[in-house]
């Protein structure tokens, strides 16, 4: 009641408190220290790194979420608990009172996003003239503030992979208009005085036509990840669970997919720019690198890919993402029973991708039947992708099933089209390295020493 409502009118701001410099993806390791008070408190010792928005003062107080382990708590992830850590703490009557002791001890030097101020955190170390430690408030139970963070890194999750699809749009958006713009040379058919715009080459159309496939099929997949979380929150019983299942199956492919087409796509802006995309003034080279944050935080898209195989795929002894498959191949059905020539051969491959899928899955859920965990984790980010893959042609044939047609061009149609017979190839091929590929990569592994 004090805090919240304040975060979600934007008068304060959060921070979310997890990593240190021994205890990125692994927390854990995380030595952060919680002492209790007898008043109900604890106070908070520690230091912690890469903390997003950590210092500034676009509002009057910043709350942070800190994880921190007690005394008596159990090693690893079970004993770590989540506190809320006021910048300024809170008199009774709402108004801040005294600054806590917690303070930025610097800011990082980044790549990119240089509008967001990443800050290490320094908790307990008396700079402010009182007693050592931050004053903390337990969030839930204590030992258990991994599942409390789980709670808002799931949502944050699907936010970052929004990063990813957010980026992808406006280096999209700036190609397409840079390529209408720039003439060189005279494209295959151009029948207009001099150079002919560069949109008009093959070469650049593909370009700018995969990284609107790209785009709209990493946004379709957020969505559909939005779409379950929100139907598990408004669904009863069964409903619900299935609703669960399928929005935390959805996650770390909206994550990682999203992510990765975010580079993906600015990388692809830069090179529709030719050497102006390497110029700064262009603001092609920005989106470059902002996105590559995304596929890092937020747990890295190599932990995404783990979660995906080792938990996901296990939801329901496998029921989950099988009845999910098959869902996914009835959309390909209905493309074919549309009978609408614009689809192409988008059904049939379509069909293809979702057996790769299928097979890939299988695959994958017999080595972890097997206790064969390395072979699994081999393909786990090509697996990844290639669900990603899947969705992205599913989606946008979903999208163009909707489409009217009457007669007019099907915009959404045609660009499943192209997403079916120019990019939806690349399953079999990560199916391949999927089922394939763990033994060389065993093999392999020495020459790195
Ligand atoms: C700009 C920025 C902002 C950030 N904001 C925040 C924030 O607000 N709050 C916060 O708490 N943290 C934040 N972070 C930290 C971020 O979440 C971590 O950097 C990230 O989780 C990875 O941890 P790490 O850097 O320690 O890398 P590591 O964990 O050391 O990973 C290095 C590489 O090894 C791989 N790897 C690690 N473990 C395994 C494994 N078990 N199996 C296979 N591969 C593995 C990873 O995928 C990665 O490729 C931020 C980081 C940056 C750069």
């Amino acid at each position: 009641a004090t805090v919240l409502p304040k975060m979600v009118s934007g008068e304060w701001m959060g921070t979310m408190n997890l990593t240190e410099p021994h205890a990125g993806s692994d927390l854990g390791v995380l030595k952060t220290r919680a002492e209790r008070r007898d008043d109900g408190t604890y106070r908070i010792l520690g230091q912690k790194i890469f903390i997003t928005w950590g210092e500034h003062d676009f509002t009057d107080n910043i709350v942070h979420l800190v994880l921190a382990r007690l005394p008596d708590a159990p090693a690893g992830t079970k004993g770590i608990s989540l506190f809320l850590v006021p910048k300024f703490l809170v008199n009774e009557d709402g108004s801040l009172g005294e600054r806590n002791d917690v303070f930025c001890h610097s800011l990082e030097h980044k790549l990119g996003i240089h509008g967001s101020p990443t800050c290490t955190m320094i908790y307990g170390d008396g700079k402010f003239g009182r007693e050592k430690g931050a004053i903390g408030y337990l969030v839930g139970e204590e030992n258990r503030g991994l599942a409390c963070m789980f709670t808002m890194m799931n949502n944050a999750r699907l936010a970052v992979g929004m990063q990813g699809v957010a980026i992808a749009e406006a280096a999209t958006q700036k190609a397409i208009a840079y390529a209408k713009e720039r003439t060189q040379g005279r494209a295959p058919g151009w029948s207009g005085d001099g150079m002919s715009p560069i949109i008009e080459h093959p070469d650049i159309a593909r370009t700018l036509l995969t990284m609107k496939a790209l785009t709209q099929g990493s946004r379709a997949i957020a969505y559909a990840c939005a779409h379950a979380v929100d139907m598990a929150h408004a669904a009863q019983g069964e409903d619900a669970r299935q609703w669960q299942e399928r929005s935390s199956l959805l996650t770390p492919i909206a994550k990682s997919f999203a992510t990765d087409a975010g580079v993906d796509v600015a990388s692809m802006g830069i090179q529709v720019h030719g050497g102006m995309g390497f110029i700064e003034e262009t603001g092609a080279a920005r989106y470059l690198r902002d996105a590559r944050i995304a596929p890092i935080y937020e747990g890295t898209n190599g932990i995404q890919a783990i979660d995906l195989v080792t938990r996901k795929l296990p939801l329901s002894d496998g029921a989950q993402v099988r009845g999910f498959i098959a869902e996914l191949r009835e959309v390909a059905a209905a493309v074919a029973a549309s009978n609408r020539e614009g689809f192409g051969e988008t059904a049939a491959r379509l069909d293809a991708a979702v057996a790769d899928l299928e097979g890939a899955t299988d695959w994958l859920l017999s080595r972890l039947r097997d206790g064969k965990l390395a072979e699994a984790l081999s393909g786990a980010t090509a697996y990844q992708r290639l669900f990603g893959l899947v969705l992205t042609g599913v989606y946008l044939a979903k999208g163009g099933l909707a489409e009217a047609g009457d007669g007019g061009q099907d915009r959404r149609v045609a660009l499943c089209r192209f997403a079916a017979e120019n990019l939806l190839s690349e399953t079999s091929a990560l199916k391949d390295r999927v089922v394939n590929g763990a033994a060389s990569l065993a093999a392999a592994r020495s020459i790195l020493d």
